[in-house]
């Protein structure tokens, strides 16, 4: 029996996958074939795989639609607090086998394609992607998703159905192409198209002073039409919604054309105002100040406040008075979570409604919209903070403008009565920078009209108070808090390890997969044999058929007795690939240099996209794929170290490498990432990290205790004092004779014979203007490295601390964030009870 014939068996077994009823299993066939013959117009003659999986997954769709009308009902009759997460981007993955799993249907479904004689892992490789994000900050906000329908609260996830989701990534000779992602090319399945609730969108046009108020006229309109998706609680018939806005042309699209009688031209140029949708920005961590960008972020706000608000007018609290809608007491009923700076025009749109459509003086509106938002910040590094120009602001959207400065005006008033005569202060907290060209500084829009900041991890939330924001947070401490990020345990244990997740059942049952924090049961099994060797042994076949992947996609056989050390994450200065880098060289000169010395093999894979303006990180694929080349084909090295880039990261690779590796690599500088959850994947799965006090590495440190981790390298204190006392790289260079060849055979080009120059531009901001300080921190990585080896080489310490991590892993449950975000932030309660299963009859 193969590898993946086990894996079958596994999945049938495994009770919290669902039980196999054959009744369940019956009807599920019949379900399949029916949409087979009248959704698919097909019949098993002349029916591809394609037609299959999309018979499976409209199936398993069937399977929702009555619990989604149910709870959507439920929440109309008992009108809870609603939650509503405004974020630009939602990196979901792939969909029907989460479904299945949070149905508890998997079981079913597995024995009904079986008995037809189909292969469901095949079918389910068929699934495109939903790639709606850049990195962690998309894939929180889908990990949120999760958490919020499994623990029963009254949420909806807001965003842009953009029709290209984030570029496939080829790499040809070494380096990063990028391909569209077509990914609705099919159809989706999932998403149901809403035009009765299609709204408009102004912009551009200017404001008139009337009697009655400010008037916004003379605006362009644009269409967005909603596409609803299920979003299913984990086995609790709860089914929320992430509505997804599209742009649409109005039928009266640029009447000037048609007046003209050039109707060719007014019917092409519908498509301008589509554009909006098109496309995702790829930037992760970086401002490119985009037009187009402002439209789509300003885009999503103005329907997504439209809908919010009309919900709340059906609502029995909005509609209490029979003639005006009182707002009164929309924060008790409304709370909106800004998923960083990106959705924070949604403090001046909402303004804009209760001041200048609702009537509703000043001061009451922005009591409301403060008590209504609350903003998340994702990161510190400036070049990612969103400061809009404010010509752009004007052309685009002058009334908002004016509504922003307005906003500044009291703001500066307030700070200017707190610290009479500190003008350097105002200038500071000012949300319109002077210095060059005028802007505004949405971090600090979304600081004023919120009652909640938030950083995502202990160290990043407290850098926010003492740095970033340190001026705001002396004048509002009390609006300051923390919420360490977290990751889903369906997602990234129940589905992407199965068969760890079946050893844990075994020893502590099913709970943790709703209560993460179980899982510290593990602990007293981390020194026992016999579950040590279980452990490993998944880990082993985790690995085995990784290897099968990568020889069969890259045509590389790498050692299954290898480390296999894992770095992928988007590419970026901060996150240091180029460290990673330094190392592998490191090790392949020790190889040359003694190649009788006794080697811990290693596999070392690197993944991720680089934005395809960074030239730089660019440059680094290139490199990492350079040195591969010399690594791999030298005779001498042999199977004792491999270097692979891993092509096309994206969530469904990561669900296939995390649970196979045995090393994590977070090797930020300490500082600059603001939490990380790629992190929290590989511990969870047992992999131990390398890292840097850095982020979430500090949490998960505390929580396993430094002797389960390899952290190395600077602290956030440490770093400071280096900026202070500068850093000058060829100090190290200089100090350290490995470092300082690593340099050289980068510069000199022994990695690009036939370009010797090629990787010039890398050494040039390593020795020059490291911002990231690799050098400072070389030393004390090859250490740490080192104890790695030393730990892999004991197989027993390893077992034992692979097993601490698991069982150390409960806090970083997205469980556990979303409750804190609902408690301290929302004001609402969370609630593990079930709702009624809609397919059992009901209590009348
Ligand atoms: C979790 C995840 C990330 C975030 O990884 P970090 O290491 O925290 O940057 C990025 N991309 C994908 C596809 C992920 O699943």
């Amino acid at each position: 029996m193969s590898v993946h014939d086990v894996d079958r068996e596994k999945r049938k077994q495994i009770s919290v996958r669902g039980i196999v009823d054959v009744e369940n299993v019956g009807n599920f066939k019949k379900t399949f074939n029916r949409h087979l013959h009248y959704t698919l117009v097909k019949d098993r003659n002349v029916a591809t795989s394609r037609d299959y999986f999309f018979a499976l997954a409209h199936s398993v769709k069937d399977n929702l639609v009555s619990r989604w009308i149910r709870t959507q009902q439920y929440y109309y009759e008992t009108d809870p607090k609603r939650v509503y997460y405004l974020s630009l981007e939602y990196y979901m993955g792939r969909t029907l086998q989460n479904t299945m799993i949070n149905l508890g249907i998997q079981g079913a479904c597995d024995e009904a394609m079986y008995q037809m004689g189909l292969d469901i892992e095949e079918l389910e490789e068929l699934e495109e992607d939903a790639g709606l994000g850049n990195g962690g900050l998309g894939r929180l906000a889908a990990c949120f998703l999760d958490s919020m329908a499994t623990l029963g609260l009254a949420a909806y996830g807001y965003g842009l159905r953009y029709e290209y989701g984030i570029f496939a990534q080829k790499i040809r000779n070494g380096e990063q192409v990028e391909e569209p992602d077509d990914w609705l090319r099919y159809g989706n399945p999932w998403e149901k198209a809403r035009p009765e609730f299609m709204l408009p969108v102004n912009f551009y046009g200017h404001v008139i002073d009337t009697p009655e108020g400010a008037k916004w006229v003379n605006t362009q309109v644009v269409f967005a039409m909603p596409y609803d998706n299920p979003i299913p609680g984990y086995k609790n018939n709860v089914v929320n919604t992430l509505r997804l806005w599209s742009a649409k042309s109005p039928i009266e699209f640029d009447l000037k054309f048609f007046n003209d009688g050039d109707y060719i031209q007014a019917v092409f140029d519908r498509n301008l105002a589509e554009n909006i949708t098109r496309v995702l920005y790829p930037n992760d961590n970086f401002f490119e100040g985009k037009e187009l960008r402002l439209k789509q972020e300003y885009f999503m706000v103005a329907a997504t406040l439209q809908d919010i608000v009309r919900r709340y007018k059906s609502s029995k609290f909005g509609s209490r008075d029979h003639h005006r809608t009182d707002f009164e007491h929309f924060p008790d009923k409304v709370a909106i979570q800004l998923n960083d700076t990106h959705p924070s025009l949604a403090i001046p749109e909402l303004m804009r409604i209760l001041v200048d459509v609702e009537r509703l003086p000043w001061d009451k509106a922005w009591d409301i919209t403060k008590r209504t938002c609350a903003y998340t910040n994702h990161t510190v590094l400036p070049e990612a903070l969103e400061r809009w120009p404010v010509s752009l602001l004007e052309s685009i959207l002058p009334r908002h403008l004016q509504i922003i400065y307005h906003i500044n005006f009291l703001h500066l008033q307030e700070v200017g009565a707190k610290y009479p005569g500190d003008l350097d202060r105002l200038r500071r907290m000012s949300l319109v920078e002077e210095d060059g060209e005028k802007r505004i500084n949405m971090a600090h829009l979304s600081i004023v009209g919120s009652h909640a900041i938030n950083g995502v991890a202990r160290i990043h939330s407290d850098i926010l108070k003492s740095d970033l924001f340190r001026d705001f947070y002396e004048m509002h401490p009390e609006k300051f808090q923390n919420k360490t990020n977290g990751i889903t345990p369906r997602r990234w244990l129940l589905l992407c390890n199965p068969n760890l997740s079946d050893l844990i059942e075994d020893k502590i049952g099913s709970d943790w997969t709703v209560h993460l924090d179980q899982l510290a049961q593990l602990k007293k099994w981390a020194k026992d044999a016999n579950f040590q060797r279980n452990v490993m042994k998944v880990k082993q076949e985790n690995k085995l058929r990784l290897a099968e992947m990568l020889e069969k996609e890259y045509g590389v056989k790498v050692n299954p007795a290898s480390i296999f050390d894992i770095q992928v994450k988007r590419i970026h200065e901060y996150k240091r690939q180029l460290l990673n880098c330094l190392h592998i060289i490191t090790m392949y000169n020790r190889i040359k240099k003694n190649p009788s010395a006794p080697f811990v093999p290693r596999t070392v894979m690197i993944g991720g996209k680089a934005a395809p303006g960074y030239m730089l990180a660019k440059k680094i694929i290139k490199l990492i794929c350079s040195v591969a080349q010399v690594v791999n084909n030298d005779p001498i090295v042999g199977d004792k170290l491999k270097v692979i880039f891993l092509e096309n990261y994206r969530v469904t690779l990561a669900e296939k490498i995390i649970p196979a590796a045995d090393l994590s690599e977070q090797i930020s500088t300490a500082g600059t990432e603001a939490s990380g959850t790629g992190n929290m994947k590989f511990m969870l799965n047992g992999a131990l990290t390398i890292g840097t006090l850095d982020g979430a590495n500090v949490e998960m440190a505390e929580e396993m205790g430094n002797e389960n981790i390899f952290i190395f390298g600077m602290t956030v204190d440490e770093v400071e004092e280096l900026k202070k006392r500068g850093y000058n790289a060829w100090e190290y260079y200089n100090k350290l004779p490995e470092a300082k060849q690593c340099i050289d055979q980068i510069s000199n080009g022994f990695f690009s014979p036939n370009n010797p120059d090629e990787f010039k531009q890398i050494t040039d901001v390593l020795m020059k203007w490291d911002r990231f300080f690799l050098l400072a921190d070389y030393e004390d990585y090859i250490k740490a490295q080192e104890k790695v080896n030393q730990a892999y080489k004991d197989p027993v310490k390893w077992a034992e601390m692979s097993i601490n991590n698991i069982a150390s892993s409960g806090k970083f449950s997205s469980d556990r964030t979303i409750d804190e975000y609902a408690r301290e932030i929302w004001g609402v309660q969370p609630s593990w009870k079930a709702l009624p299963d809609p397919h059992e009859p009901r209590d009348i």
